[in-house]
């Protein structure tokens, strides 16, 4: 693996060679790049952040007057980013991602499964839409899920969660199916510079090496828990896409929650999935009434499942609180 910072590389004979000025490429990035297209099957670009990423995707590739078909319940942030650049004329339009996306878009906008909800899309009925389809695999990752497969265009990441994985690097990427959206947004890339640099794509190679181990153990202790989680007395819902360590369940309301996030002892209380430690917050805090305000996401890391699952009864031991599923 390369780490190179460099900024600019030497011309070779008076002229510029592979690489020359980090804005259009780096060593680091295009290793990187090489190593995600072969694990999602196509053509991999890095991008400053996963936020990036969308922003270049759209920015890139629809013209002012397009719409969007965005997955009901898909990452909150994704809807902001998004609405933001309605102001430059695009729509943004939500639908129900388990059914066939809506006529008269440009843009479908899957996210497989969405977070928190963990819906999964109906990928089939998206192929057959006549419009380029998006799929935001970031809590499936490749291990679970290769979109290109399935009919999608596009596959977006944020690298920041399982890809990277380690809660260090932020890093967005897209993969694409078809050379020439490749080509058109590599070249928004260099020209808007939301460029990955040098040090996270490095932490990116290092991720991917350990990526499927990791997933796989995630998916095993997320599933065992979401097992005992529905069974628990004070849960009243759990919702797991049955792989993958990204979960969530309902406490009775905001205070329950609350309750929760601060009597962890193991579990990090903070915002973000993917990484190696476990974290878990109340999404109220950010996505207001989009989500039951008892609504606890939990990202599921490497500790022993049975030390997470101590850790989560004893913080589910809430006072005063009865059961909600009797
Ligand atoms: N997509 C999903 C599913 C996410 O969960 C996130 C971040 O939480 C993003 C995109 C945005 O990625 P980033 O935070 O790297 O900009």
């Amino acid at each position: 693996m390369v780490l190179d910072r460099s900024t600019i590389w030497p011309y070779h004979d008076g002229e510029p060679g592979e690489f020359y000025y980090q804005r259009y490429g780096h060593p680091t990035g295009v290793e990187a790049e090489r190593r995600l297209g072969e694990l999602d099957g196509g053509q991999a670009l890095l991008f400053a952040s996963g936020a990036g990423a969308t922003t270049a995707l759209v920015l890139a590739l629809l013209s002012p007057g397009d719409t969007i078909a965005l997955a009901e319940g898909a990452y909150y942030g994704t809807g902001v980013t998004l609405r933001e650049l309605e102001r430059w004329g695009l729509h943004v339009a939500e639908f129900d991602q388990t059914g066939a996306p809506p006529e008269g878009v440009e843009l479908v906008w899957l996210e497989a499964p969405s977070n928190p909800f963990l819906t999964m899309p109906d990928l089939e009925a998206a192929a057959a839409h006549p419009a380029r389809v998006v799929v935001d695999a970031t809590a499936a990752t490749p291990v679970h899920l290769r979109p290109l497969e399935h009919g999608a265009d596009f596959v977006l990441h944020s690298a920041t969660k399982y890809l990277a994985g380690h809660d260090d690097a932020l890093l967005g990427a897209i993969v694409c199916r078809q050379d020439d959206d490749a080509e058109r947004l590599k070249e928004f890339r260099t020209r808007s510079g939301i460029v990955a640099a040098p040090d996270p794509a490095f932490l990116l190679l290092r991720g991917l090496q350990t990526l499927e181990l990791r997933v796989r153990r995630q998916t095993e202790s997320a599933t065992e828990l979401a097992r005992r989680l529905a069974k628990h007395p004070n849960v009243s819902t759990v919702r797991h896409a049955g792989f993958g360590g990204l979960l969530s369940f309902d406490v009775a309301g905001a205070d329950e929650a609350r309750h929760v996030e601060t009597s962890l002892r193991l579990i990090t209380n903070a915002t973000s999935l993917g990484g190696v430690h476990s974290v878990l917050e109340a999404r109220a805090r950010w996505e207001g009434g989009r989500v039951p305000p008892g609504l606890l996401r939990l990202s599921v890391g490497l500790e022993p499942v049975e030390a997470l699952w101590d850790d989560l009864a004893q913080a589910l031991e809430i006072p005063g609180s009865f059961p909600s599923r009797e």
